[in-house]
């Protein structure tokens, strides 16, 4: 066994949990591997190819081709499409509208979570982020930590987070992309979103991101603990 941990971190979207992801592996000198970033930069792809993204046979045949590359560091967002930097343009209306449809392609998700099993491999601890972590693509991860929080109180960080950055502030508009993103995810046949039988829920509708970081802190100590 390696001294390494290997920490699944799951949710939907607005538990703050990319926030609280990089946090914890900040705090635990650990790795960070955002798989989210990963179905994005395929999204991009596929935009960019002139796809349509709930075309899936053409999305489907599309992935293999897509040279994509992901950080590791949580200071720094490297998200790379053939060796361009396009760690902004990943995160933008466009490709946030059509990452669900892309995400559900099973084509996709198999390439992308062999991928993902790779890059969490290693003697050092890493925290990997994202829906279906602890359910599929590491079942043996040493802590399952699935996050949630209200439809509502997810929405309003969400549209704070927009504000802060100098887009509309539209709190209606936000609840329903965070109501249909969730359907979509939640429903789709391969990989739903749901919390592994072995993972522990954290609802972070009341606390603050450092009170969760804290709180993970403290879980994956407890496991570090009973593992020696
Ligand atoms: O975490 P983020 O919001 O960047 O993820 C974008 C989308 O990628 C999610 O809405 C979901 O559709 C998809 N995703 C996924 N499985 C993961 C990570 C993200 O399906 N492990």
């Amino acid at each position: 066994m390696t001294d390494g941990l290997v920490i699944a971190v799951d949710g939907p979207a607005g538990t703050g949990k990319s926030s609280v992801s990089k946090g914890l592996a900040r705090a635990l000198g650990a790795r960070y591997l955002d798989t989210g970033a990963m179905y994005r930069l395929v999204t991009l792809a596929v935009l960019r190819s002139g796809i349509d993204p709930a075309d899936a046979q053409a999305v489907a045949a599309a992935v293999d081709g897509v040279e994509l590359s992901v950080g590791h560091d949580p200071d720094e967002d490297r998200s790379l499409l053939a060796g361009e930097d396009v760690s902004a343009e990943i995160r933008g209306d466009a490709v946030t509208q059509a990452v669900s449809a892309v995400s559900a392609v099973p084509a996709v998700r198999a390439r992308l979570v062999e991928l993902q099993r790779r890059l969490s491999d290693g003697s050092d601890s890493v925290v990997v982020e994202g829906r279906d972590i602890g359910t599929v693509v590491l079942p043996d991860a040493d802590v399952k930590i699935f996050l949630t929080a209200s439809a509502e109180e997810r929405a309003r960080r969400r549209n704070n987070q927009n504000v802060a950055g100098g887009q509309a502030d539209d709190y209606t508009a936000v609840l329903a992309d965070v109501r249909r993103r969730d359907h979509l995810d939640s429903t789709r046949t391969v990989s739903p979103l749901r919390a592994a039988d072995d993972a522990i829920v954290v609802d972070t509708s009341d606390m603050t991101e450092t009170e969760v970081v804290a709180h993970l802190q403290d879980l994956v100590h407890q496991r570090a603990g009973a593992r020696r």
